[in-house]
């Protein structure tokens, strides 16, 4: 059975029928409270959740959603991988990934506040893979049987520090603390009508900024996974962000500010509000 995982105060929980149901509990020792178990586990989660029963532990409406995937080794990022986000970025389509890395202290929960460090700080909107085994070389025809689920993911970034230098340092222009809000859910694939095909949208306060299907996707998520994983083992909760579309603030000028709310929702996995605070101090 398809599984939605999710974090509650640092435990693992599932939802189903609109509640949420703590893994411990409901597992009867299988899993331990660590949503990092329940991702190396994946395949069993499957078995755990056609088990639940009508009764959920507390009602989803209200409860206040943590990091889905809060101690990944490895977050990838994937640039200019949307044909219209490469030309608005004015380079070049690539013809091999741009992989870059966001270090997993970036990351922050679904509902949780972004911190503005910078004058240049964008949103990008971004479905994320939650790799779900230990392997390396895995074959694109095999790799959905590698990944756990799919979740939400801005790749919060700041394009000065972003281009500070060249090349262009990514990865620290896309680490600040906060800069990383993956949720609400870990969605295994089977829980989506067509993993490849999923709209894909962010808001800014009421404003559409950014509005896409995930099929348009250059290097397709299968196609990422054999890349990657022919150069690093990847591991249980590994992440990869497939790109951005296009709609993203640099190209208009305008950048997010302290007061801001960023709304991020993929068809079938769900939405995240993140709002912006000042940093203090
Ligand atoms: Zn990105």
């Amino acid at each position: 059975m398809a599984f939605r995982l999710a974090s509650i105060d640092d435990r693992a929980v599932l939802i189903q029928n609109d509640g949420i149901y703590d893994l411990e509990k409901h597992s009867n020792g299988r899993f331990t409270s660590d949503p990092m178990h329940a991702i190396a586990g994946f395949r069993e989660l499957h078995e755990v959740a056609g088990e639940l029963g009508s009764q959920p532990d507390a009602p989803l409406d209200g409860a206040r959603l943590g990091i889905c995937v809060p101690r990944p080794q490895k977050i990838f990022g994937i640039g200019l991988n949307y044909r219209a986000h490469a030309e608005e970025s004015g380079m070049d389509i690539p013809s091999t990934p741009l992989v870059f890395t966001k270090f997993p202290s970036c990351l922050t929960g679904p509902a949780d506040d972004v911190v503005i460090y910078g004058p240049s700080t964008d949103w990008e909107a971004e479905l994320v893979v939650v790799m779900g085994t230990r392997a390396r070389d895995i074959a694109a025809q095999d790799a959905w049987d590698h990944i756990a689920g799919l979740t939400c993911g801005q790749d919060v970034s700041e394009r000065v520090l972003q281009f500070a230098t060249r090349p262009p340092h990514f990865d620290l222009g896309k680490s600040y603390d906060t800069y990383g809000p993956i949720g609400p859910a870990v969605v295994s694939p089977d829980q989506l009508s067509d993993p490849s095909d999923l709209a894909i949208t962010c808001d800014v306060n009421e404003e559409r900024k950014q509005d896409a299907r995930t099929s348009d996707l250059i290097f397709s998520i299968p196609e990422l996974v054999a890349y990657i994983s022919a150069v690093c083992t990847l591991e249980p909760g590994d992440l990869i962000f497939t790109g951005t579309p296009s709609g993203v603030g640099v190209k208009a000028g305008t950048f997010l500010e302290p007061g801001d709310t960023v709304t991020t929702t993929i068809e079938g996995i769900g939405t995240m509000v993140n709002r912006c605070i000042a940093k203090e101090g």
